[in-house]
């Protein structure tokens, strides 16, 4: 029988809410606990993601360009400033923040490139939009940033719940 995939944003926020200290466990399990290779545990992540992102279609959500502080280089920044004509300089007193850190962010949210719903510089869009929600990455550094996205992300709320089921530790998945 096909899993399920929850969608529903309210719901998601409602429930990682609840979950939060369960996905703090499995967190700190998978970093020092399970005792799979790096290979091993990122190619299960990897099909779960593959199970999950089929079924949900980011052009309906959108919602990381609404809450995503989106850091960008100064490489994203040339990208974005040449097909709307402005310089350098420019983009960035339009549209670029620094913050504590020293990090430049796209300034607002949600993100000044949102238009109906869809990316408006998507050919040219930051690094971080394209590999977000990072699950094709390495996954044992980034599993706070999971924890956290679990909150607002559709595809990553899933793949935790799902990853819960699948991994064999303490907790388990409670399902929802
Ligand atoms: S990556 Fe996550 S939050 Fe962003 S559009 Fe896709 S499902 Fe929605
Ligand atoms: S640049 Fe595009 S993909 Fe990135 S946050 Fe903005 S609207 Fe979303």
């Amino acid at each position: 029988m096909p899993q399920e995939v929850l969608t529903d944003l309210d719901a998601i926020e409602r429930l990682a809410t609840k979950h939060d200290n369960e996905n703090l466990e499995f967190r700190a399990f998978v970093k020092g606990r399970l005792g799979w290779s790096d290979r091993r545990l990122n190619q299960v992540v990897r099909e779960t993601t593959d199970g999950v992102w089929s079924k949900i279609d980011c052009t309906a959500c959108a919602n990381c360009c609404r809450v995503l502080d989106v850091v960008v280089t100064d490489e994203d920044i040339g990208r974005l400033a040449k097909p709307l004509n402005i310089s350098v300089p420019e983009f960035e007193a339009l549209y670029v923040i620094v913050d504590a850190e020293n990090d430049k962010l796209l300034k607002g949210k949600p993100c000044p490139f949102l238009k109906d719903n869809r990316c408006s510089v998507y050919d040219h869009r930051p690094q971080t939009c394209r590999s977000y929600p990072h699950l094709y990455e390495d996954f044992r550094p980034r599993t706070l940033q999971y924890v956290d996205s679990a909150h607002f992300c559709p595809i990553v709320f899933n793949v935790l719940e799902r990853l819960k089921r699948r991994i064999p530790w303490r907790g388990r998945g409670r399902g929802w």
